[in-house]
Protein backbone atom coordinates (compact mmCIF):
# COMPACT_ATOMS: atom_id res chain seq x y z
CA UNK A 1 0.00 0.00 0.00
CA UNK A 2 1.25 3.82 -1.02
CA UNK A 3 1.99 5.47 2.29
CA UNK A 4 -0.93 8.10 2.28
CA UNK A 5 1.00 10.44 4.61
CA UNK A 6 4.19 11.10 1.71
CA UNK A 7 3.89 14.26 0.50
CA UNK A 8 4.46 14.14 -3.62
CA UNK A 9 2.68 17.57 -4.29
CA UNK A 10 2.04 20.62 -2.73
CA UNK A 11 -0.19 20.49 0.29
CA UNK A 12 -1.11 22.30 3.20
CA UNK A 13 -1.14 20.80 6.91
CA UNK A 14 -4.03 21.80 8.36
CA UNK A 15 -3.64 22.49 12.00
CA UNK A 16 -6.33 22.94 14.23
CA UNK A 17 -4.69 22.88 17.16
CA UNK A 18 -6.04 19.53 18.42
CA UNK A 19 -4.16 16.06 19.26
CA UNK A 20 -5.50 14.62 15.97
CA UNK A 21 -4.43 17.24 13.67
CA UNK A 22 -1.02 17.40 15.70
CA UNK A 23 -0.33 13.81 14.95
CA UNK A 24 -1.09 13.87 11.15
CA UNK A 25 1.67 16.09 11.38
CA UNK A 26 3.63 13.82 13.22
CA UNK A 27 3.00 11.35 10.91
CA UNK A 28 3.86 13.55 7.67
CA UNK A 29 7.10 14.37 9.52
CA UNK A 30 8.09 10.56 9.90
CA UNK A 31 7.22 9.81 6.17
CA UNK A 32 9.46 12.19 4.90
CA UNK A 33 12.08 12.86 6.66
CA UNK A 34 10.91 16.09 8.10
CA UNK A 35 8.64 18.90 5.99
CA UNK A 36 9.04 18.43 2.53
CA UNK A 37 9.16 21.83 0.38
CA UNK A 38 6.46 21.53 -1.17
CA UNK A 39 4.34 21.32 1.89
CA UNK A 40 3.49 23.74 4.91
CA UNK A 41 1.82 23.77 7.85
CA UNK A 42 -0.86 26.41 9.11
CA UNK A 43 -2.55 27.43 12.13
CA UNK A 44 -5.96 30.05 12.08
CA UNK A 45 -5.94 31.21 15.20
CA UNK A 46 -9.38 33.19 15.77
CA UNK A 47 -8.64 34.45 19.24
CA UNK A 48 -10.82 32.27 20.85
CA UNK A 49 -8.63 29.30 21.60
CA UNK A 50 -7.68 27.64 25.19
CA UNK A 51 -4.32 28.96 25.82
CA UNK A 52 -3.27 25.15 26.27
CA UNK A 53 -4.52 25.20 22.22
CA UNK A 54 -1.75 27.99 21.67
CA UNK A 55 0.64 26.73 23.95
CA UNK A 56 0.32 23.07 22.29
CA UNK A 57 1.09 24.45 18.70
CA UNK A 58 4.18 26.29 20.05
CA UNK A 59 5.18 23.24 21.69
CA UNK A 60 5.21 21.14 18.54
CA UNK A 61 7.22 23.36 16.25
CA UNK A 62 9.32 23.32 19.31
CA UNK A 63 9.58 19.54 20.29
CA UNK A 64 9.35 18.57 16.14
CA UNK A 65 11.45 21.54 15.37
CA UNK A 66 9.26 22.30 12.44
CA UNK A 67 7.73 25.64 11.19
CA UNK A 68 4.05 26.57 11.71
CA UNK A 69 2.57 29.29 10.27
CA UNK A 70 0.54 31.33 12.66
CA UNK A 71 -2.03 33.66 10.68
CA UNK A 72 -5.19 35.40 11.69
CA UNK A 73 -8.18 37.16 9.59
CA UNK A 74 -7.44 40.53 9.79
CA UNK A 75 -10.48 43.11 8.25
CA UNK A 76 -7.63 45.73 6.28
CA UNK A 77 -5.63 44.06 3.17
CA UNK A 78 -4.11 41.50 3.11
CA UNK A 79 -6.77 40.46 4.94
CA UNK A 80 -4.54 37.89 7.24
CA UNK A 81 -1.55 38.76 9.45
CA UNK A 82 1.00 36.17 10.39
CA UNK A 83 1.58 36.18 13.99
CA UNK A 84 3.31 34.05 16.89
CA UNK A 85 2.26 32.62 19.97
CA UNK A 86 3.38 35.57 21.49
CA UNK A 87 1.51 37.94 19.65
CA UNK A 88 -1.58 35.81 18.77
CA UNK A 89 -4.85 37.06 19.52
CA UNK A 90 -5.96 36.17 22.78
CA UNK A 91 -9.42 37.68 24.01
CA UNK A 92 -11.37 36.97 20.12
CA UNK A 93 -10.68 39.75 18.24
CA UNK A 94 -10.05 38.38 15.03
CA UNK A 95 -13.35 36.84 15.39
CA UNK A 96 -14.85 40.15 16.75
CA UNK A 97 -13.53 42.07 14.20
CA UNK A 98 -15.64 39.92 11.11
CA UNK A 99 -18.85 39.60 13.18
CA UNK A 100 -19.15 43.77 13.30
CA UNK A 101 -17.80 43.85 9.68
CA UNK A 102 -20.73 41.46 9.07
CA UNK A 103 -23.11 42.71 11.23
CA UNK A 104 -24.90 39.66 11.91
CA UNK A 105 -23.13 36.31 14.26
CA UNK A 106 -22.31 33.27 12.18
CA UNK A 107 -24.98 30.48 13.56
CA UNK A 108 -24.97 26.69 12.32
CA UNK A 109 -26.31 26.85 9.17
CA UNK A 110 -24.25 30.05 8.05
CA UNK A 111 -20.79 29.03 9.45
CA UNK A 112 -18.94 31.94 8.37
CA UNK A 113 -16.25 32.05 10.86
CA UNK A 114 -14.93 29.00 9.70
CA UNK A 115 -14.97 29.75 6.79
CA UNK A 116 -13.56 33.35 6.66
CA UNK A 117 -11.27 32.94 10.17
CA UNK A 118 -9.74 29.96 9.03
CA UNK A 119 -10.49 28.56 5.17
CA UNK A 120 -10.13 31.84 3.63
CA UNK A 121 -7.35 33.39 5.81
CA UNK A 122 -5.07 30.40 4.98
CA UNK A 123 -6.12 30.93 1.09
CA UNK A 124 -5.04 34.03 1.22
CA UNK A 125 -1.68 33.41 3.04
CA UNK A 126 -0.82 31.21 0.63
CA UNK A 127 -1.83 32.82 -2.44
CA UNK A 128 0.44 35.65 -0.84
CA UNK A 129 3.44 33.34 -1.04
CA UNK A 130 3.01 32.46 -4.80
CA UNK A 131 0.85 29.17 -4.15
CA UNK A 132 -1.72 28.71 -6.95
CA UNK A 133 -4.04 27.16 -3.53
CA UNK A 134 -7.01 25.43 -3.56
CA UNK A 135 -8.65 23.26 -0.94
CA UNK A 136 -7.56 19.72 -2.60
CA UNK A 137 -4.41 20.60 -1.30
CA UNK A 138 -5.53 20.61 1.90
CA UNK A 139 -4.48 17.82 4.28
CA UNK A 140 -6.95 17.52 7.38
CA UNK A 141 -7.05 15.75 10.61
CA UNK A 142 -9.74 13.29 9.97
CA UNK A 143 -9.39 10.11 12.15
CA UNK A 144 -10.92 6.37 10.46
CA UNK A 145 -13.84 6.79 13.36
CA UNK A 146 -15.17 9.76 11.68
CA UNK A 147 -16.55 8.67 8.70
CA UNK A 148 -19.47 11.30 8.86
CA UNK A 149 -16.97 14.31 8.07
CA UNK A 150 -14.33 11.77 5.88
CA UNK A 151 -17.14 10.39 3.65
CA UNK A 152 -17.23 14.77 2.10
CA UNK A 153 -13.92 14.56 1.40
CA UNK A 154 -11.49 13.00 -1.56
CA UNK A 155 -9.60 10.75 -0.13
CA UNK A 156 -5.85 12.09 -0.63
CA UNK A 157 -7.63 14.78 1.97
CA UNK A 158 -7.73 12.66 5.09
CA UNK A 159 -4.53 10.20 5.46
CA UNK A 160 -5.18 9.65 9.09
CA UNK A 161 -8.78 7.78 7.70
CA UNK A 162 -7.20 5.99 4.99
CA UNK A 163 -4.84 4.77 7.52
CA UNK A 164 -6.97 3.63 9.65
CA UNK A 165 -6.28 5.88 12.48
CA UNK A 166 -8.75 5.70 15.76
CA UNK A 167 -9.11 7.85 18.38
CA UNK A 168 -7.52 4.88 20.54
CA UNK A 169 -4.59 5.37 18.47
CA UNK A 170 -4.18 9.25 18.24
CA UNK A 171 -4.57 8.95 22.11
CA UNK A 172 -1.69 6.31 23.08
CA UNK A 173 0.49 8.26 20.74
CA UNK A 174 0.01 11.23 23.08
CA UNK A 175 0.44 9.33 26.31
CA UNK A 176 4.08 8.25 25.16
CA UNK A 177 4.77 11.66 24.18
CA UNK A 178 7.50 13.97 26.23
CA UNK A 179 4.34 16.68 25.79
CA UNK A 180 0.75 16.54 25.34
CA UNK A 181 -2.23 19.28 24.90
CA UNK A 182 -3.50 20.86 28.49
CA UNK A 183 -7.02 19.88 27.87
CA UNK A 184 -8.72 16.95 28.47
CA UNK A 185 -8.85 14.06 26.67
CA UNK A 186 -13.15 12.71 26.66
CA UNK A 187 -12.90 9.41 25.02
CA UNK A 188 -10.93 10.64 21.91
CA UNK A 189 -13.02 14.08 22.29
CA UNK A 190 -11.72 17.49 23.49
CA UNK A 191 -14.42 19.45 24.57
CA UNK A 192 -12.15 22.29 25.20
CA UNK A 193 -11.06 22.47 22.10
CA UNK A 194 -11.43 25.10 18.99
CA UNK A 195 -13.16 28.33 20.25
CA UNK A 196 -13.80 27.47 23.45
CA UNK A 197 -17.99 27.99 23.59
CA UNK A 198 -18.23 27.10 20.23
CA UNK A 199 -22.13 27.56 18.54
CA UNK A 200 -21.52 23.91 17.26
CA UNK A 201 -20.93 22.09 20.38
CA UNK A 202 -23.96 20.92 22.58
CA UNK A 203 -25.72 22.66 24.92
CA UNK A 204 -24.96 20.53 28.19
CA UNK A 205 -21.31 20.91 26.58
CA UNK A 206 -21.36 24.87 26.68
CA UNK A 207 -22.91 24.67 30.03
CA UNK A 208 -20.53 22.79 31.57
CA UNK A 209 -17.75 24.27 30.54
CA UNK A 210 -18.98 27.72 31.56
CA UNK A 211 -19.60 26.24 34.91
CA UNK A 212 -15.91 25.40 34.76
CA UNK A 213 -15.04 28.82 34.27
CA UNK A 214 -17.68 31.01 33.96
CA UNK A 215 -15.33 34.02 32.34
CA UNK A 216 -15.87 31.72 29.32
CA UNK A 217 -19.43 33.29 28.57
CA UNK A 218 -18.76 37.01 28.95
CA UNK A 219 -17.43 37.53 25.03
CA UNK A 220 -20.45 35.53 23.63
CA UNK A 221 -22.56 36.59 26.03
CA UNK A 222 -21.15 40.22 24.48
CA UNK A 223 -21.02 39.58 20.89
CA UNK A 224 -24.69 38.99 20.77
CA UNK A 225 -25.77 42.14 23.07
CA UNK A 226 -23.50 43.76 20.70
CA UNK A 227 -24.97 42.80 17.39
CA UNK A 228 -28.97 42.48 18.92
CA UNK A 229 -28.70 46.70 20.83
CA UNK A 230 -27.11 47.60 17.39
CA UNK A 231 -30.09 47.12 15.68
CA UNK A 232 -27.61 45.61 13.73
CA UNK A 233 -29.83 43.18 12.61
CA UNK A 234 -32.74 40.84 13.78
CA UNK A 235 -33.80 37.13 13.41
CA UNK A 236 -31.26 34.32 13.34
CA UNK A 237 -28.69 36.18 12.80
CA UNK A 238 -28.92 38.40 16.16
CA UNK A 239 -28.42 35.19 18.04
CA UNK A 240 -25.15 32.15 17.50
CA UNK A 241 -28.04 29.67 18.61
CA UNK A 242 -32.05 30.85 18.26
CA UNK A 243 -32.75 26.91 18.69
CA UNK A 244 -31.69 27.68 22.67
CA UNK A 245 -31.17 30.09 25.33
CA UNK A 246 -28.39 33.33 24.54
CA UNK A 247 -25.03 33.01 25.89
CA UNK A 248 -26.11 35.55 28.82
CA UNK A 249 -29.10 33.05 29.51
CA UNK A 250 -26.82 29.97 29.29
CA UNK A 251 -23.89 31.63 31.87
CA UNK A 252 -27.21 32.47 34.51
CA UNK A 253 -28.84 28.63 33.63
CA UNK A 254 -25.34 27.26 34.22
CA UNK A 255 -25.31 26.65 37.85
CA UNK A 256 -27.87 23.80 38.04
CA UNK A 257 -29.93 23.19 34.51
CA UNK A 258 -27.68 21.19 32.26
CA UNK A 259 -30.65 18.59 31.68
CA UNK A 260 -32.32 21.25 29.48
CA UNK A 261 -30.02 19.97 26.32
CA UNK A 262 -30.55 16.98 24.41
CA UNK A 263 -28.76 18.00 21.34
CA UNK A 264 -25.28 17.09 20.23
CA UNK A 265 -21.93 18.58 18.89
CA UNK A 266 -22.32 19.13 15.39
CA UNK A 267 -18.89 18.63 13.52
CA UNK A 268 -16.93 21.14 11.31
CA UNK A 269 -13.93 22.11 9.42
CA UNK A 270 -12.72 23.58 12.31
CA UNK A 271 -11.85 19.88 13.79
CA UNK A 272 -9.79 18.35 16.26
S1 LIG B 1 -14.72 26.57 16.27
FE1 LIG B 1 -16.90 27.11 16.00
S2 LIG B 1 -17.02 29.29 16.46
FE2 LIG B 1 -14.86 28.81 16.08
S3 LIG B 1 -14.53 29.20 13.92
FE3 LIG B 1 -15.06 27.05 14.10
S4 LIG B 1 -17.29 26.96 13.80
FE4 LIG B 1 -16.75 29.10 14.25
Amino acid sequence: MTDPFKITEPTVISFSGGRTSAYLLWRVLQSNDGMPEEAIAVFANTGKEEEATLEFVRDCEKFWGVEIHWLEYQDDDPKFRRVSFETASREGEPFEMLIKKRKYLPNPVTRFCTAILKIRTIDRYLKSLGWDHDENMDWLGIRADEQRRAVKMARERVPLYVAGVTAQDVGDFWKAQSFDLGLPNMNGKTMHGNCDLCFLKGGKQVLSLIQEKPERGIWWARMETVIQSSGMTTGDGARFRSDRPSYAQMMKFSQDQQSLFTDETIPCYCGD
